[in-house]
């Protein structure tokens, strides 16, 4: 319970409270899926806790551990067909999107709009905001900051998002650039300057965090970022980085596991669901980078094509507690992780933020 997120879930909770975001049937369905989880049942609550949705896994940073200098996304499934092979880009059909925030609007505490890519490329990020900011549902985003301007800052604010996380990795532009080759962190340092005068302009609740990526190569900036986020009133977390890809500063491709998690059945099975943009339902943020995977059907949009392949689910209700979801959980349950070839490399615990 006490992670080093604590408090700022803790301070997410206060301002979906006070933006009149929690009802009874979230309450519900929380406590619901908690006794589920610690029980182990193999049904949960009607609906997941939280929902992310690709919008688009397109990117204007390209991060090393991420995609290539083109900008192609890595596959991390080391049993894909061709070892060249690429993650397939797109974006969501609004339709989509609305579709699913329509069904479990009054269920799910956190309906959140992002997962791979940069959520400020999708075109239709207002109507997204709107949409979520009109059916009273608790949102959060996360972006690499260069397209927090003017026109998005008062976005997230009119539309009353409730945090907004921000990802950097170095105070200056040539550090920061090692791991986000297009990233520009003065613009960035700029746009957060221009956020903390709106939010008290407007005397928001927004929470905003600002997540500085650690490696050997940026340690001597922490302090530097960790003093502008104080001066500016914003949160300030630290994630180890991710040293894929990173062979030539002289890291070790692979993170060392901080702990062993392979016989601990994941929480996200009974609370959270993750839609990729094609409308595939995804047991976590991990599996859509990661190409044939165990997912639980494809929810279609009114007017798309459909792949016949696919095993179209009429709604979330449909398959929350279906056969797939079921035998997920009961692998985890009783022969851990490693039987699935995702999990069994996966060493998350808890439902936190994706890094
Ligand atoms: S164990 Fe890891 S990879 Fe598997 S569903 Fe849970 S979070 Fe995702």
């Amino acid at each position: 319970m006490f992670t080093k997120y604590f408090s700022i879930k803790a301070k997410i909770l206060i301002t979906l409270f006070l933006n009149g975001k929690i009802n009874f049937k979230k309450i519900f369905n929380i406590v619901y899926s908690s006794i589920a989880y610690n029980f182990k049942l193999n049904h949960s609550s009607i609906f997941p806790v939280v929902i992310n949705m690709e919008l688009s896994n397109k990117c204007n940073e390209r991060c090393v551990f991420c995609r290539d200098a083109k900008g192609n996304i890595f596959d991390l499934n080391p049993d894909k067909e061709k070892p060249d092979e690429f993650i397939k880009k797109g974006r969501m059909e609004f339709d989509i999107f609305s579709k699913i925030v329509n069904e479990v609007k009054n269920h799910s505490l956190l309906i959140i709009p992002y997962v791979n890519g940069e959520p400020f490329i999708y075109k239709h990020i207002d109507k997204v905001l709107k949409l979520l900011n009109k059916n009273k549902s608790g949102s959060i985003l996360s972006t690499n900051g260069i397209l927090l301007n003017e026109k998005h800052i008062n976005l997230i604010l009119d539309e009353k998002l409730d945090q907004i996380k921000i990802h950097v990795s170095g105070f200056t532009n040539p550090i920061h650039q090692i791991e986000h080759r297009m990233g520009d962190v003065e613009e960035i340092k700029n746009n957060l300057i221009n956020l903390s005068n709106k939010i008290k302009q407007q005397k928001s609740r927004i929470v905003v965090m600002i997540d500085y990526i650690l490696y050997d190569h940026n340690k001597h900036e922490l302090e530097l970022f960790r003093n502008f986020a104080k001066n500016l009133n914003f949160n300030f977390s630290i994630r180890p980085g991710n040293p894929f890809k990173l062979k030539e500063l002289g890291y070790k491709e692979k993170k060392q596991p901080e702990i062993d998690a392979s016989v601990i059945a994941c929480e996200w099975l009974w609370k959270v669901l993750t839609v990729n943009w094609n409308g595939d339902l995804l047991p976590c943020c991990d599996y859509v980078v990661w190409s044939k995977t165990y997912g639980y059907g494809t929810i279609a949009s009114d007017n798309n094509n459909l792949d016949q392949n696919k095993h179209i689910v009429p709604n979330i209700k449909s398959i929350w507690n279906g056969a797939k979801i079921i035998e997920m959980r009961k692998i985890h349950t009783t022969t851990g992780r490693k039987t699935i070839p995702i999990c069994a490399g996966c060493n998350r615990v808890g439902v936190e933020y994706k890094y």
